[in-house]
């Protein structure tokens, strides 16, 4: 079998069978490379994967790397961002990791990133945002942060359903609002449309408290505007609530139970405004644990939180889906520092563990993860961290792969 002309040659597939992976020991993984700094931090990546599983298990297991065309590659190859092959081919292989993607200005081009997403139904954006020690920050107690997001990745204004300002169909749905339903909207608006659904929503918030009762955390916040859009981030709220009452009552409790019955062993279920959870997170940081919310929120959000413990060069991120992972970088190609060797690949080196995590290669990713810190504690890392850090050595991308592996 082949995909974009490659064929499928060494390696085994991942299966799904009963909701539950069965991963080989020699698992096809693909790989987006990504533009811009993509080729300086992925082989920084696969190096740093590659020794922590042959570390672990001995050589008894070993990641087979199959490529993928995204991005300026497959555009220069099969002149699309995005061939149909590529996406076949994570369907088939069911996980992958990417590198950074360029959103092609103008054109009408949608973000690709937003596009890999839509097709392959990954409604679930996970961010897990903690501190690693040494990581300058902005804050006093940066360590205090410890929380993984759940971003609904689907729905909400990132749709893509909308319209310019005093297009053919702007205008005819303001004259439809107007006609049918006497709103008023001022003419010529562009508009935008902000679909929530009870599916999209509550698959959402399930994964979340199935995340925080499987990993003993204690509790899961639900982060919505509920108290301005109440039938869309408001219903979001209620869904969440109904559903861990309906599914998960054994191992949940809402916060306005606490009192009435024991809490002991559960998990909390609470819910706060965006706005107040922005404040929060800085004010008592380490009162969140798991946050679910819409789309937009989260977006916002996980950038936010991963600003305070350290910025984007040490955020991981997971876009999941029932049958497909994609497991990605969150900053940017950072067009500036390509080709370079200098980039720090930290945010996609944790995306593998995440990834590691989800194979359930708990070994590898705990000594990926544990190899990472100790070169930041050594104060030797990348020029991003080096300029902020007294006394660090600053290395290239590729020589700080190499220390990550000797601290292995
Ligand atoms: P960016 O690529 O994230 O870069 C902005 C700045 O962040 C860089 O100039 C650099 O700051 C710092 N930075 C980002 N990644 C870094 C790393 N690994 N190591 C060290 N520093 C890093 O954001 P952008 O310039 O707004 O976006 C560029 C392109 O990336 C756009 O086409 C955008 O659409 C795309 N993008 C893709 C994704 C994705 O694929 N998931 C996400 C966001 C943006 P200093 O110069 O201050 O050192």
């Amino acid at each position: 079998m082949q995909f974009n002309g490659i064929e499928l040659v060494d390696g085994d597939i991942i299966k799904k069978e009963n909701g539950k992976l069965i991963v080989p020991n020699n698992p096809i993984i693909g790989c987006i490379e990504g533009d811009g700094i993509g080729v300086d931090i992925t082989p920084a990546m696969k190096l740093v994967v590659d020794k922590s599983v042959e570390k672990a298990y001995l050589g008894k297991k070993k990641i087979s790397w199959y490529p993928l065309f995204a991005g300026e590659n497959a555009f220069k190859k099969f002149n699309t961002y995005l061939p149909e092959d590529t996406v076949n081919a994570i369907k088939h292989i069911r996980v992958a990791i990417k590198g950074p993607l360029t959103t092609p200005v103008g054109g009408g081009f949608r973000s690709i990133n937003v596009m890999l997403r839509q097709v392959l139904d990954l409604y679930a954006c996970i961010r897990p945002v903690r501190y690693y020690n040494g990581i300058p920050s902005p804050v006093r107690h940066p360590e205090k942060m410890n929380v993984v997001i759940f971003r609904e990745n689907t729905e909400d204004v990132y749709a893509g359903i909308e319209w310019k300002a005093d297009s053919k169909e702007a205008n005819q749905i303001i004259e439809y609002f107007k006609n049918n339903f006497n709103v008023d909207i001022r003419e010529k608006s562009a508009l935008g449309i902000k679909p929530v659904s009870q599916f999209g929503s509550e698959r959402l918030i399930k994964m979340a408290i199935e995340y925080a009762i499987e990993n003993n955390r204690k509790s899961v916040t639900l982060m919505h505007k509920g108290n301005i859009q109440k039938f869309t981030e408001g219903a979001f709220k209620q869904w969440g609530y109904e559903l861990a009452k309906k599914e998960f009552s054994k191992y949940t409790i809402a916060e306005d139970e606490i009192g009435q019955q024991s809490v002991e062993n559960k998990v909390i279920i609470n819910d706060r405004i965006a706005d107040n959870m922005f404040q929060q997170i800085l004010t008592r940081t380490d009162e969140y644990d798991i946050i679910a919310t819409t789309n937009l929120n989260g977006d916002y959000f996980s950038d936010a939180c991963a600003a305070q413990s350290g910025g984007l060069g040490m955020a991981p991120g997971a876009n999941i889906g029932e049958n497909e992972a994609v497991f990605e970088a969150t900053h940017g190609t950072a067009p500036k520092y390509a080709s370079l060797d200098k980039a720090n690949p930290s945010s996609l080196i944790l995306s593998a563990k995440m990834m590691l995590d989800h194979l359930n290669w708990q070994e590898a990713a705990t000594m990926l993860e544990q190899g990472l810190e100790r070169t930041i504690a050594d104060k030797t890392t990348t020029y991003d961290l080096a300029r902020q850090m007294e006394g660090a050595k600053e290395l290239s991308c590729s020589k700080f792969a190499e220390a990550i592996v000797n601290n292995l």
